[in-house]
């Protein structure tokens, strides 16, 4: 075995290896940019070292910096986790050159596997059955429409040196071409550095099914069966479990032997996964299924593989980078019950899954029986924009699949996340969801049912807000009384704690008190008045009776509606839990420059922070609601912004190709006559 391992990578997947690493005794060593000095990551290993700024580009990106450290650490081997330098043949190259062991294949089975349009042609020489489409060198806008109009719509331009969805446009009809094409070619180039695309035929009724493979270094190669990917959201997986639902068996025979085949056909060493799209119309089928790509380095989704397995694929990858065989043959490889994974994201599913980045003020993963939690963050700690905005992942096992879902719901129910938002609640609903939970489903499931999943705006939760002013009143009460850390001063201040200790009844007018506040930025009024029987808040015409009041917690939770909601307190705002859904409230502050209806019209302000890759409007431009005003790029992903209102634009801040913040303004629009006004 190994004696020592450097991870570069950050997050969930570094601790999620430095773990195992630990377990079988091996030295570990972690590497941090700027933004994770506190990771942990870094707390865990047992050694870190810095690699400089917290852009990707500049630390966990950089080659160089890593096989140095690496050197100057005296690291064995270096496990790459995914993402970043995991898929570069380069890197592993680099390693080879400095004496290190890759932990992963050989850098040509990178190579071999990591364009797209490269692995394509190799696979069909391998007698792997691949998607029709056209993967040839021709990159002629004109020429492409064509290939697309013989391979017949609906198609996918897909980026050649893709991954993680970036770059892949669905096209249904020729007239909308043209500006896929050109969108999904400024995504390839942002994220690769490599415009090219290939055009698919876009398989209708898809199930993304994937193969899970090893291989070792004396030529034994197995899988570990499937795991089906296909609830995802922009071609991003979302939820994953293993086995497929209505998975016949000579399918999984057939997938598994073309999956082993393709990774042969490279000299595959380590894990890898192979890729596949089938047509699940009239259920799945042998016949129809077609290799996508092949991804060469562990994969995000693996533990569930681990959980109906019972293997820990980073041991397995330590030991045949260790030059050990594969610790199983085929033959002795069998998947016990099924397992589900959810990826719980810091995104608003509420405002288009924009990523909410921030600290998170507190941080609780509900539990359950057979629940896994990988994760890279702690309460505390900052969702950063620079990088992939996971907080963990939650995986549940169990003997059905039923029961997987169960446990995973139930362990979602418990997750409690104050400061940025997640998706959380849209997760839980889609643990219930009748059409997934029947195993009726496919990659379009989610845009299907967004609405009833909850993933578009909802009106503001009216019970938490009257919560949240509960204890934003109280805790003003307290520091009113400057007894913030003298209790018995600050229960002769607050007059709940004075009924809670004599049974004295101030009259119900006494303690009255109206005031503004902010309920997730918006402002509206509450009132806040003593009753016999507890404080009774007013909001929006309706009165809110808080039916429990404790004592005083400096966090705590003393007043609840139906039990249900969780308050909880930090710096000048209370987050209010309910529901599984967040609702921020803060106090409203006369001097607070509300930016979104400062001019009456329409400000287009950046939703995060990013890269402004396009400008559509010049001041003095008429636009209509909804015309498209700047296109801004963060997290790899580009986002549309458009014109809240039509009218004249009056301002336009940005240039194309400048950094933006998030909040900074982008444009400003003058309303026109009789237009709605931006809300
Ligand atoms: P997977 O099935 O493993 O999700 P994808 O290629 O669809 O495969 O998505 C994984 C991609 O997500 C990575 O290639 C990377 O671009 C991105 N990614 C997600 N999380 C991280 C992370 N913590 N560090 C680096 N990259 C990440
Ligand atoms: P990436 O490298 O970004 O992971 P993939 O080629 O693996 O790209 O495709 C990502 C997702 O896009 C798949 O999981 C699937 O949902 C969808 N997809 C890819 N190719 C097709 C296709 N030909 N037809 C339908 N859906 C597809
Ligand atoms: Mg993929």
């Amino acid at each position: 075995m190994l004696s020592s391992v450097l991870i570069a990578n950050r997050g969930e997947i570094a601790v999620r290896v430095i773990r195992t690493a630990k377990r079988l005794g091996l030295r570990t060593i972690a590497v941090y940019s700027d933004a994770d000095a506190n990771a942990m990551h870094v707390k865990l290993a047992d050694e870190a070292y810095p690699i400089g700024p917290a852009p990707a580009r500049d630390s966990y990106l950089v080659i160089d910096k890593i096989i140095s450290v690496a050197k100057q650490a005296k690291a064995e081997a270096i496990h790459p986790g995914y993402g970043f330098l995991s898929e570069r043949a380069e890197f592993a190259e680099a390693c080879a050159a400095a004496g290190i062991v890759f932990v992963g294949p050989p850098a040509s089975a990178i190579r071999a596997m990591g364009l797209k349009d490269g692995a394509k042609a190799l696979m069909q020489k391998a007698g792997v059955p691949v998607v029709p489409g056209y993967h040839g060198a021709m990159q002629d806008g004109k020429f492409l429409k064509e290939k697309a109009y013989e391979i017949g719509y609906p198609v996918l331009i897909k980026a050649v040196a893709g991954g993680g969805g970036k770059g892949m446009k669905r096209v249904d009809k020729a007239v909308d071409f043209d500006e896929a094409l050109a969108s999904a070619q400024r995504e390839a180039q942002g994220a690769f550095g490599d415009p090219r695309v290939l055009i698919e035929k876009y398989v209708l009724s898809p199930r993304h099914i994937e193969i899970q493979v090893f291989g070792d270094t004396k030529g034994n190669v197995v899988h570990l069966f499937e795991r089906d990917c296909s609830l995802q959201r922009r071609h991003q997986k979302v939820i994953e479990e293993a086995p497929a639902p209505g998975m016949p068996e000579a399918m999984r025979a057939a997938m598994g032997q073309a999956a082993v085949e393709a990774a042969r056909a490279v000299g595959y060493v380590g894990a890898g996964t192979v890729e596949f799209i089938a047509d699940g119309s009239a259920g799945l089928q042998p016949d129809r299924f077609w290799f996508m790509e092949m991804n060469t380095r562990l994969q995000v989704e693996h533990p569930v593989t681990e959980a109906i397995t019972g293997q820990d694929l980073v041991e397995w990858q330590l030991r045949v980078a260790s030059g050990e065989r594969l610790p199983l043959l085929q033959e002795n490889l069998a998947i016990h019950g099924h397992a589900v994974e959810a990826r719980l994201y810091a995104e608003d599913p509420e405002k288009g899954f924009l990523p909410s980045t921030g600290k998170l003020h507190a941080l609780e993963f509900g539990m359950a029986e057979g629940v896994r939690i990988d994760t890279g963050v702690e309460e505390g700690a900052e969702v950063s924009p620079f990088y992939d905005p996971m907080i963990a992942k939650v995986i549940a096992h169990g003997a059905t699949r039923d029961e997987a879902l169960d446990r995973l719901g139930e362990a979602l129910g418990g997750t409690v996340v104050a400061g940025p938002r997640t998706n959380v609640t849209f997760l839980k609903a889609l643990t219930e969801a009748e059409g997934f939970r029947a195993g009726d489903f496919d990659t379009g499931f989610i845009d299907r049912n967004v609405e009833a999943l909850g993933a578009v705006p909802q009106p503001m939760d009216a019970k938490a807000a009257a919560v949240g002013a509960h204890h934003l009143i109280r805790k003003q009460l307290k520091r009113f009384a400057r007894s913030e850390d003298s209790e018995s001063a600050m229960r002769a201040a607050d007059p709940w704690s004075v009924v809670g200790s004599d049974g004295f009844v101030l009259s119900s007018t006494a303690w009255a008190r109206t005031q503004s506040i902010l309920v997730d930025g918006e402002k509206q009024t509450v009132g806040l008045r003593w009753s016999v029987n507890g404080p009774v808040v007013t909001l929006e015409g309706r009165e809110f009776p808080m039916d429990q009041v404790g004592r005083w917690y400096p966090y705590g939770h003393d007043a609840q509606i139906d039990g249900e909601a969780r308050a909880i307190e930090r710096l000048d705002r209370v987050f209010v839990i309910r529901n599984g859904r967040q609702t921020e409230v803060r106090a409203f502050d006369s001097l607070d420059v509300d930016l979104d209806h400062l001019d009456g019209g329409g400000s287009v302000k950046a939703p995060m922070h990013g890269k402004v890759v396009q400008v559509f409007v010049e001041p003095g431009q008429q636009v209509e609601k909804g015309d498209r005003i700047a296109v801004i790029e963060a997290m790899k992903m580009e986002h549309t912004l458009v014109a809240p209102t039509g009218g004249t634009v009056t301002m336009v801040a940005v240039l194309a190709g400048e950094q933006v913040a998030e909040g900074a303004p982008v444009a400003a629009i003058e309303a026109a006559e009789g237009q709605e006004k931006a809300a």
